[in-house]
């Protein structure tokens, strides 16, 4: 049995009256037990953390480094822990979970060094017009105000590093609301955030449940909510705040263009082994995965079965063996729905080149060829090992296939030609263009987020801390 595990308020440990089981998706052991909030709980965390903005913005810059630092070197130091942790209660593979802990390593890394850069502000003169003659302006950055960061549960470490490390980087109090299946790596990220001399109700890690969340999303004292999950419940949220700032990194269903100058077969096998690697890596769960490849007519034959090959290759299987690359989807629900789909697209005559199996919660890596494009599997998020090829007569074809959907989060565009590369940039209709590789690659130093039911606003340290601010000026007059 396990002990019920406190959530953090305002920096303390406190336990509420009802809990949640935490379940491991690929043998269903319970992996721990967490505390729900009360009301009267929230209601505490929002109210520290309203009352500590001030505060927590006048905090030195040195101070809020240090803390970000001392996360940084925690998160490092305890490495396998953190990854076993997330491999359990998620389902990734040990892989893959490490490789989740070095990018939050990096991003409370970044986090610490902007902090040391940001916010000395700067001068703008005003009398190059008569009318500013003797001014001179002179703008900072300031926090909006608390956070609300709302994680899904794909990446339980890094998409909660991802809203905590920019907002204490800015001097914004934070409350972490991680999701329901993976509540735990978030809880430990607050035993580390415990450790370091923040003001108290500088953060709290709170696990409500969604019928509760209102409370949290329509509190005028949180006036930021920066949320990663489903457009669906997204864009509900946007549409119950108006007036809040809402920054939407949401779904996509990422393609993967092959153009005709990518021909050779050393081409076409790397193509093929990214493809195969980045269509099933999280079991497909991740919101840059390759969902959908559209080849060049030229190269197409050639193509299908390589990728067959690598997605074949994939070693599907318990999520704590090292060798694994495939675990678990998140549950056997929507190991179900994505069953379903891919059923709907076999029914409407696409073929089946390999996969299309399920046990349990795990969804064998399938190949899908001959999609019409109407259904599930081509215009929503799969959001699971599945990915479908087409042909593409040249590349105009190829960008109009691509944009295609409601989704626009990135592209990957395999070719060697700068001048498609460049009308890539300019033509796709996505918030990043991986050339030379699939679209699944995210670095905490770039801009990251979407355009259409991709969302709005973008992640990255840096952008996020933009986004977390704003510009007051002061005119200096007389002078
Ligand atoms: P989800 O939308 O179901 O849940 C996301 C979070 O929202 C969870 O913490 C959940 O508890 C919470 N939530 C649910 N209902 C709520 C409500 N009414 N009010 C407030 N919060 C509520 O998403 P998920 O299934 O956890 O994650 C998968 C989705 O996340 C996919 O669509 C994926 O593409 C997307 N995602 C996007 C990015 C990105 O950066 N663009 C990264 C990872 C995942």
């Amino acid at each position: 049995m396990t002990s019920t595990q406190a959530f953090w308020l305002a920096g303390r440990q406190e336990t509420g009256e009802d809990t949640l089981d935490v379940t491991s998706p690929w043998d269903g052991r319970t992996v721990g037990t967490v505390s729900i909030p009360t009301d009267a709980q929230i209601e505490e965390a929002v109210a520290a953390a309203h009352a500590v903005k001030d505060e927590l913005a006048a905090t030195p810059a040195h101070v809020r480094a240090a803390a970000l630092d001392h996360v940084t070197r925690q998160i490092a130091a305890r490495a396998e822990e953190i990854a076993r942790l997330i491999s359990a209660e998620n389902g990734k593979p040990m892989k893959w979970a490490r490789g989740e802990v070095g990018r939050a390593v990096s991003t409370f890394r970044f986090a610490t060094e902007e902090t040391r850069r940001w916010g000395g502000g700067e001068g703008q003169r005003l009398d190059t017009d008569p009318g500013g003659t003797g001014r001179l302006a002179f703008s900072r950055r300031f926090p909006y105000g608390p956070v609300l960061g709302i994680a899904p549960f794909n990446f339980p470490l890094n998409l909660c590093a991802h809203k905590v490390a920019p907002a204490l980087a800015v001097g914004a109090p934070i409350i972490l609301k991680p999701a329901p299946a993976t509540p735990l790596t978030a809880l430990l990220l607050g035993e580390l955030l415990s450790e370091t001399d923040l003001p108290a109700g500088s953060w709290s890690v709170l696990t409500v449940p969604n019928d509760r969340m209102p409370d949290l999303t329509e509190d005028d004292r949180l006036p930021i909510i920066s949320f990663t999950g489903s457009d669906r419940v997204g864009y509900a949220i946007q549409e119950a705040v108006p007036g809040k700032r809402v920054t939407l990194e949401l779904g996509g269903n990422g393609a993967a263009v092959v153009l005709g100058d990518y021909a050779s077969e050393a081409d076409l096998d790397h193509a093929a082994q990214r493809i195969g690697a980045f269509a099933n890596y999280q079991a497909g769960q991740s919101c840059i995965s390759v969902q959908r490849v559209i080849a060049d007519a030229s190269v197409y034959e050639r193509l299908v079965p390589k990728v067959v090959a690598a997605v074949e290759a994939q070693v599907n299987g318990d999520p704590s063996d090292d060798a694994t690359d495939v675990g678990p989807m998140v549950s056997e629900d929507a190991a179900k729905r994505l069953e379903s789909w891919v059923d709907e697209a076999v029914g409407a005559g696409a073929r089946l080149l390999t996969g299309g199996k399920r046990d349990g919660a795990s969804y064998a890596p399938t190949v899908l060829t001959d999609v019409p494009t109407d259904v599930k599997i081509s215009c929503e998020e799969a959001f699971g090992p599945v990915v479908t090829l087409q042909r593409a007569d040249g590349e105009e074809a190829a960008f109009a296939a691509v944009n295609d959907s409601k989704y626009g989060l990135q592209a990957g565009v395999f070719t060697h030609d700068v001048q498609s590369a460049f009308r890539a940039q300019r033509k796709l209709e996505v918030g990043g263009v991986i050339v030379g590789d699939v679209p699944s690659y995210r670095a905490d130093q770039m801009p990251y987020g979407g355009v259409k039911r991709s969302g709005v606003g973008r992640e990255g340290v840096r952008y996020a801390m933009q986004d977390y601010t704003y510009e007051k000026v002061m005119v200096f007059t007389g002078l």
